[in-house]
């Protein structure tokens, strides 16, 4: 019998963002929301001279993740093309959707299928997510061996294919197979978010964080430089240390502390390998990507996670992005442009 003993569940963020530094220039105030959208807490902090923009911020994630992301509720694109699996008609995606699609198969090409988001069946099979959150009820049982197997024969990179038409495109999914966009819904979130607070010509500088995924945006008006915390994979509340940036940048973190679920000892985390439908094992802990697109950011941690130190480093590389892995034995090995950004917290805050 296998039980969740109580604590054992646990949903936590793993890029802290640390704000300090006040208002600097005249007529420039700084507005903080922190509030819940796709399924984890959204902290949004921005200095304008104009009116307070935080709510529309937090409106339009919710927005994407209700009318594009989900697969869950079925207001969603995505909840639309998983229904037209089997369609030899197809259906026809949003110019954003197409885009995302398509970044997303050519991610699976170059991470050697590690990242894939044909993995619904999978993902939905060991619910890891809904577990974590505690919105399902009972005791989490790890899926039976053939049941992994069904669910994998319908999932891969070939069962989705996608044609460009003049606006947008249109994609045809397998019948049996589900699309989860769940490793780049919140990268996803910071773009749309920097494109609209470029459209504000009132904005100088913003923070935006959803779960793992951090937006930068231009320089406070103390001038100061951005700081993100890199949580302590052993202890999220603690940092093992610190990415101080500048301007506009998109931190994503994967770990396997952010959500997960413990059988008897063994940690069943979120992040599957879909060489072999369990959760991956691949010598690290956690996963931080920078990259100018959230999307790519996001992704790429999830991919880097699949894939470990060594060939994450390699994948973040090809796509012009900074890596920072934290091993299974508490090294942090990183790329030479992240050596640039990150500080080891000093052993002395790490104690007490
Ligand atoms: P989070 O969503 O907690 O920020 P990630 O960005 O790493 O974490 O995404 C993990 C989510 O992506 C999972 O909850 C699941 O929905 C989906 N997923 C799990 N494994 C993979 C994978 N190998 N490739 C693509 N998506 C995955
Ligand atoms: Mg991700």
């Amino acid at each position: 019998m296998k039980n969740i003993f109580p604590g054992a569940l646990s949903v936590c963020l793993s890029a802290i963002l640390i704000l300090a530094g006040g208002c600097g220039q005249a007529g420039i105030r700084e507005f903080t929301k922190t509030d819940t959208a796709m399924g984890t807490v959204v902290r949004i902090s921005v200095y304008s001279a104009g009116e307070d923009p935080t709510g529309e911020t937090l409106s339009l994630i919710r927005r994407l993740e209700e009318e594009t992301l989900s697969y869950r509720l079925d207001t969603s694109e995505v909840f639309r093309i998983n229904e037209s699996a089997g369609d030899p008609e197809g259906i026809p995606l949003s110019d954003t959707m197409y885009r995302t699609l398509a970044a997303c198969q050519k991610l699976t090409e170059d991470s050697g299928g590690a990242f894939d988001v044909t993995l619904g069946a999978l993902t939905r099979l060991w619910d890891i997510d809904q577990w974590a959150a505690g919105l399902r009820t009972g005791s989490f049982q790890i899926p039976e061996e053939e049941d992994i197997r069904e669910a994998l024969s319908r999932t891969g990179a070939d069962r989705l294919s996608l044609e460009a038409v003049s606006h947008g495109g249109a994609a045809y999914l397998e019948e049996g197979t589900a699309l989860d966009l769940g490793a780049v819904g919140k990268g996803l979130a910071l773009d749309e978010t920097a494109g609209y607070l470029e459209q504000q010509g009132d904005i100088t500088a913003a923070a935006v964080s959803v779960g793992g995924s951090v937006l930068t945006y231009g320089e406070k008006p103390d001038k100061s430089p951005w700081r993100i915390g890199i949580a302590d994979p052993d202890d999220p509340s603690r940092t093992i240390g610190v990415l101080t940036l500048r301007g506009q940048w998109c931190i994503s973190t994967s770990g396997d502390y952010q959500r997960y679920v413990e059988v008897d000892g063994v940690r069943c985390h979120h992040i599957l390998d879909p060489a072999t439908g369990y959760p991956a094992k691949s010598g690290v802990r956690s996963v931080t990507v920078v990259s100018a697109q959230g999307m790519l950011s996001d992704a790429l941690s999830t991919a880097c996670f699949v894939l470990g130190a060594e060939k994450g480093m390699e994948l973040a590389a090809e796509y012009g992005a900074e890596a920072l892995f934290v091993t299974d034995s508490g090294a942090v090995v990183m790329t030479p442009g992240m050596e640039e950004w990150f500080q080891e917290t000093e052993s002395e805050n790490t104690e007490e």
